[in-house]
């Protein structure tokens, strides 16, 4: 089967039953852009390149498993299955400005296992495929059609360390931004590494326009280590430098996100750390208020007092402080919380060893 993203193998089917590259186009204009469905977009072909392409190609690597819409905000829960088995989560976010945002994971399950995060509780399964990663956009276009939305912003931040899954991250960034694509502006996407630092730089060098938030969350190496293991690979030397580099080659420091936890990373000590790294940098740090998740909850969020005190400290520097309130949080859809599980189910057992 070829992908329905592959631009050089629907040409080399539309050679193969000698239809013109322009039909093929229209073709490819309708599903890409117009978000027709499989069937409609296949109308737009000539009748005899229809059973080829119809057998032939692969609209929707995914099965939408479950969508779950939160009583209590814009969020709905899209669960899909992939052909293999895997449940991956993507989550459409309706913002009250009237934008649409989704997140999209890169991988079934995570290896970074950071300590607060309950996709990390799952372990990996396997990388996503460029393919996989755009049907999640794909499909969530043609479950807000009734609503006369569409997918105007794209996070990184579901299942999954994109960085981890760099080549067919990158595939599907291509993608993405490809005129013949969905031709979404790179300034509308944003990825999220729990730091990869040279990743990071090589994602900066390729998609100049491409946003990046690093998941920095404690300034303080023994800290950093405890929340996210894999701190202990990449220093905060390295992911300073790596922000550097970002910022040189995109002209912005990529976004600085900082999970808030009560007693681990909220203290003076850890404002005076946070400064420190970013002495000198034009930063922006989105804080985020912990999601509670499944399991015994060794983390309790920091109140909104000591929040604000940590924002007014760090205004003080000088850097921009914003508060990200994540939508969801009662379909188990807020940031961290993905987990392939639906509410009400009993999450899977927390593996005793990361
Ligand atoms: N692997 C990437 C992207 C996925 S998570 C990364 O680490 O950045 C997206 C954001 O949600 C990250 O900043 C992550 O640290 C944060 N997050 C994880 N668990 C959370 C929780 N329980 N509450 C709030 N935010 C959480």
């Amino acid at each position: 089967m070829i992908s329905v993203h592959d631009h050089t193998g629907l040409n080399a089917l539309a050679r193969r039953c000698r239809v013109d590259p322009f039909l093929v186009r229209r073709f490819r204009t309708a599903f890409h852009k117009k978000q027709f469905t499989a069937a409609d977009a296949l109308k737009e072909l000539p009748s005899e390149a229809l059973p080829l392409f119809s057998r032939e190609v692969d609209f929707h690597p995914l099965t939408l498993a479950t969508r779950q819409d939160s009583q209590a905000d814009g969020a709905t829960k899209l669960l899909f299955r992939t052909r293999t088995g895997e449940l991956i989560e993507s989550v459409i976010l309706r913002i009250a400005s009237g934008r649409t945002s989704l997140c999209v994971s890169t991988q079934a399950g995570c290896a970074a296992a950071c300590a607060f995060c309950a996709t990390g509780t799952l372990g990996l399964s396997r990388n996503l495929g460029a393919a996989e990663i755009l049907d999640q956009v794909t499909q969530a276009n043609l479950l807000l059609q009734p609503e006369g939305r569409q997918v105007r912003n794209l996070v990184f931040m579901g299942m999954g360390e994109p960085f981890h899954n760099e080549a067919e991250l990158f595939r599907a960034l291509d993608l993405l931004a490809a005129p013949e694509g969905l031709h979404l502006d790179p300034r509308r996407m944003l990825v999220s590494t729990v730091g990869i630092p040279d990743a990071m730089v090589r994602a900066a060098k390729r998609f100049p326009r491409l946003r990046l938030a690093l998941s920095l969350h404690s300034a303080r190496a023994d800290v950093r280590e405890r929340l996210i293991p894999v701190a202990r690979r990449h220093s905060l030397g390295a992911l300073r430098e790596a922000l550097l580099q970002a910022a040189a080659l995109q002209g912005e420091l990529p976004m600085i996100e900082y999970l808030l936890l009560r007693d681990v990373n909220d203290t003076a000590a850890d404002v005076l750390a946070l400064g420190e790294f970013l002495r000198g940098m034009k930063a922006h740090i989105n804080l985020i208020p912990y999601n509670a998740i499944h399991g015994p909850a060794p983390f309790g969020a920091t109140d909104p007092a000591r929040r604000a005190e940590f924002a007014a400290a760090l205004r003080e520097q000088g850097f921009t402080v914003t508060t990200r309130y994540s939508l969801g949080a009662d379909i188990a859809a807020a940031c961290g919380q993905l987990a392939r599980v639906t509410a009400g189910q009993t999450p899977p057992p927390i593996p005793a060893t990361a």
